[in-house]
């Protein structure tokens, strides 16, 4: 017998594991209500409720869409998510993970943040064995993995096509990025980039959050690190730059498992001796 599958994006509130929002959520149709509507949040879940509902960039929204339309062939009998990708993690988090966007048949299709693609299942893989997340894997919404003390973002919340946002796309989505920051930023001992578009996205967020960042800014690199500190705390936030495990860069061995899990573990130790469970 042959099983109906929905097709389009997953209505808010409509049973989807892990689904922040309701029917209620406020969307966001605009930059100007992008800025409104995450400065006015008050709180991680109302946020993250905000942002996955987000129609603020019609060239993304009409993208990620139709390809929860079409789909990818071997993903012809699944659901996709087709909506923007939310902050996911602990909400009290020592370390945050900062990617680039989502992809359009890994986050696009699944509704978590790198998981579904090859990225993710070596990101994860990493996190795992570092003691950051509960499983090896991130499959679906709803799978039972978690992050240990640690949150992930994308600094733009859609998929964008060849996953190459524009420069207007990325600042209507930075609102998201520096409400969440503000709200766990006083727990925060260490920010990962994976890749050179987070690391250029996220020094901006830490100077609105309060953080007095280094001029010149640092350059990025596998391994690079700096330590910023916001008044009025006693210790630094220190941010690590990490090789992005894209398809590309795993294949050629630009960057290994082993180079993930060293970056992991020094933003894990650097965390210590506070308890990241
Ligand atoms: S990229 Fe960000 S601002 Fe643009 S529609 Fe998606 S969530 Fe909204």
């Amino acid at each position: 017998m042959t099983r109906l599958v929905p097709s389009g994006p997953v209505p808010p509130g409509s049973g989807w594991p892990e689904d922040p929002a309701t029917p209620a959520t406020p969307v966001a149709d605009g930059p100007e209500s992008v800025r409104e509507l995450s400065a006015t949040a008050g709180t991680l879940a109302e946020l993250t409720a905000r942002q996955s509902v987000c129609r603020a960039c019609p060239r993304l929204v009409e993208w990620r869409e139709r390809v929860a339309r079409e789909k990818r062939r071997s993903f012809l009998d699944e659901q996709y998510w087709g909506r923007p990708i939310s902050g996911w993690g602990s909400d009290t988090p020592r370390i945050l993970i900062v990617g680039l966007a989502p992809a359009a048949h890994g986050g696009n299709r699944t509704g978590r943040v790198f998981t579904g693609d090859r990225s993710g299942d070596v990101l994860y893989a990493s996190l795992w064995r570092t003691g950051l997340a509960a499983q090896p894997t991130s499959v679906r919404a709803g799978d039972g993995q978690r992050l240990i003390g640690a949150r992930m973002v994308a600094a733009v919340r859609c998929a964008p096509p060849q996953n190459k946002p524009t420069v207007a796309e990325r600042d209507a989505c930075a609102p998201w990025l520096t409400a969440e920051l503000g709200l766990v930023a006083g727990d925060l001992r260490s920010v990962v980039c994976l890749g050179h578009f987070a690391w250029q996205a996220m020094w901006p967020q830490l100077a609105a959050a309060g953080f007095a960042v280094p001029r010149p800014r640092p350059v990025f690199g596998h391994g690079a690190e700096a330590a910023v500190r916001r008044a009025g705390q006693e210790d630094d936030l220190l941010v690590i730059g990490c090789y992005h495990p894209s398809q590309q860069n795993t294949f050629t061995g630009r960057v290994t498992d082993a180079m993930l899990d060293q970056v992991f573990l020094r933003a894990r130790d650097y965390a210590a001796p506070h308890d990241v469970a």
